[in-house]
């Protein structure tokens, strides 16, 4: 009998210079699938499924004008059964298939799921890698092992040596690895800021779709001038506009924030990348391509801040997860177990630092670094929400959110649920902060510089009791030092105002 081959391609899936694609072949059929599974396990920005369902029919399109056998499941396919498992067997019988490949997941969820699927059919099966990223699963794994902490430099450094990136030989282009610290600017009005990238498509009828089949969304939708590119070409586009308009100040405002813009120089590349219609060696090969055109009118600080990025905190990030899960997931260093404040679904806060960046995640599905760390993640640490919760909402708003690189950096970086796996200390941060990374306090009703009494900012009385209640966790942190310190010398009289002011705020919050 001659060899019938399915292969399931996921929705983060869309690498169409994946090895599998490199010749027709007749005997395979392709598959994508619009599953209910994948709108139920978490409740998400409806941009977010927008942007997946139609950047999925475009790569179907794409591989059928080629000339592959591909299947497309609408959701509202009658034949969907709206489960994976039950929609893989049923296509295996109708095609009489007679082996099942897949490309490994992102997600542990779904790897476990589709090894049970491959386990329950009669037929033989095989997985293959994505080709995306630059190391296999269990790569940071092994850079570490025999170590006593992963330490991100240590790795990015790495892979810039392993791969040749921006190096000299042996040593690192330059003679510096890390220009962090040139990168830390507020934005000054210096230099023009320029508008998104927009492209046009009409999701409408995918919206009309999910509201016919009540899949559960929230936020609001975006069905003409999209913000996320849904093609490889259009990913290709927004890599050049990148290149060419932001990346000379990416680096220099990359932790700048701003009342009503929250790109400033970000390149918005996350879902290109995570839904893997661009790969990360080539977004940093163009980028330092241009940035060697420029002559130097591009500083090199920008560059590396870029690359350190890609190679570095993704690649990095990523390796923890497949390496700490599943029992990562389920870590909970404080014992957090406060809600988050209803205005993470609405916006509606006074605080005008939230208001700004929670503001823009539900209406974009997009926030950049700083805003999703050091205001709403900060926030939710110094609160003591249930880091389970916070990572239910940074995994369903966000349009670049795949588990594999969203869990690490909302459990590990922003919430330390994992006692220090990933970050070397918790990324917690008063007003101070804020403000100076900001023009955000200067226009809030609140009082940055006051801890307690009428007005004053929340993130303050938070800060001091955060620390002063984990005292125990945390005062043995040598990085730590010098907060416990500044406890230390602080007057009782000083703390009990503060911790009490903390109190009222949590028997508040969905107030402030
Ligand atoms: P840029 O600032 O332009 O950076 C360029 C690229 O670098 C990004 O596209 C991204 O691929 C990569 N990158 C930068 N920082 C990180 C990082 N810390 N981890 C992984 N990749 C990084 N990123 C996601 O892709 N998906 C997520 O679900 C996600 N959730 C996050 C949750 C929290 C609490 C935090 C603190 C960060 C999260 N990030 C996530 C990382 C980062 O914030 C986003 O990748 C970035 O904001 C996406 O916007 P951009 O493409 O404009 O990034
Ligand atoms: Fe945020 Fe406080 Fe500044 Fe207001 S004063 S913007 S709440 S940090």
């Amino acid at each position: 009998m001659p060899q019938k081959i399915l292969r399931l391609i996921l929705g983060d899936q869309l690498n169409s210079n994946h090895s599998w694609f490199k010749n027709l072949n007749p005997s395979v059929t392709y598959v994508l699938m619009e599953l209910m599974q994948e709108q139920t396990y978490v409740k998400h920005h409806i941009q977010k499924i927008l942007a997946f369902f139609g950047a999925m029919r475009q790569f179907a399109t794409e591989l059928k004008s080629a000339g592959h056998n591909v299947v497309y499941i609408p959701l509202d396919d009658i034949y969907n059964t709206q489960g994976l498992e039950q929609n893989i067997k049923g296509l295996v019988g109708k095609y009489k298939i007679t082996r099942f490949e897949y490309q490994l997941p992102d997600e542990y969820r779904l790897d476990e799921q589709l090894k049970e699927i491959c386990l329950s059919l009669n037929i033989p099966s095989s997985y293959s890698t994505t080709e995306h990223f630059l190391f296999p699963r269990d790569g940071v794994k092994i850079f570490f092992q025999g170590k006593k902490q992963y330490l991100m430099e240590n790795f990015y450094r790495h892979v810039r040596e392993k791969f040749h990136i921006l190096m000299e030989g042996e040593e690192p282009l330059s003679g510096r690895w890390n220009y962090d610290a040139e990168n830390r600017k507020k934005y000054d009005y210096k230099v023009a800021l320029v508008a998104p990238r927009l492209y046009d498509h009409d999701l409408s009828a995918i919206k009309l779709m999910l509201d016919k089949h009540h899949v559960p969304y929230f936020g609001k939708a975006v069905e003409h001038h999209v913000v996320f590119p849904l093609s490889r070409i259009e990913a290709l586009s927004l890599l050049d506009y990148f290149c060419n308009e932001l990346l000379p100040y990416f680096g220099t405002y990359e932790d700048a924030m701003l009342n009503d813009n929250q790109t400033l120089f970000h390149s918005r590349l996350s879902f290109a990348l995570n839904t893997k219609m661009l790969s990360p060696l080539e977004v940093i090969k163009k980028a330092i391509k241009t940035w060697q055109k420029s002559n130097g009118a591009i500083s090199y600080a920008q560059i590396e801040g870029f690359v350190r990025q890609i190679i570095g905190w993704r690649e990095f990030l990523r390796g923890i997860y497949w390496d700490q899960m599943p029992g990562y997931k389920k870590l909970n260093f404080f014992n957090h177990k406060q809600d988050l404040p209803h205005w993470y679904w609405d916006g509606d806060t006074k605080m005008n630092c939230l208001r700004q960046s929670l503001g823009n995640s539900l209406q974009n599905a997009y926030a950049h670094h700083i805003q999703r760390l050091m205001v709403i993640g900060n926030f939710s640490l110094l609160l003591g929400c249930d880091p389970m919760q916070t990572d239910t909402w940074y995994l369903g708003v966000y349009a670049d959110a795949v588990e594999g690189v969203q869990l690490p950096n909302t459990h590990g970086m922003s919430q330390f649920a994992d006692g220090g796996i990933i970050a070397t200390k918790p990324y917690a941060a008063s007003a101070n902060y804020i403000d100076k990374m900001s023009d955000y306090c200067k226009v809030c009703v609140y009082d940055k510089k006051k801890r307690y009494g009428e007005n004053a900012c929340p993130f303050n009385s938070l800060y001091w009791d955060f620390f002063y209640r984990n005292q125990e966790k945390l005062q043995g942190n040598k990085r730590l030092s010098f907060v416990y310190k500044l406890l230390d010398k602080m007057k009782n009289s000083e703390l009990q105002l503060i911790t009490e002011q903390a109190a009222f705020i949590k028997a508040h919050v969905n107030n402030l």
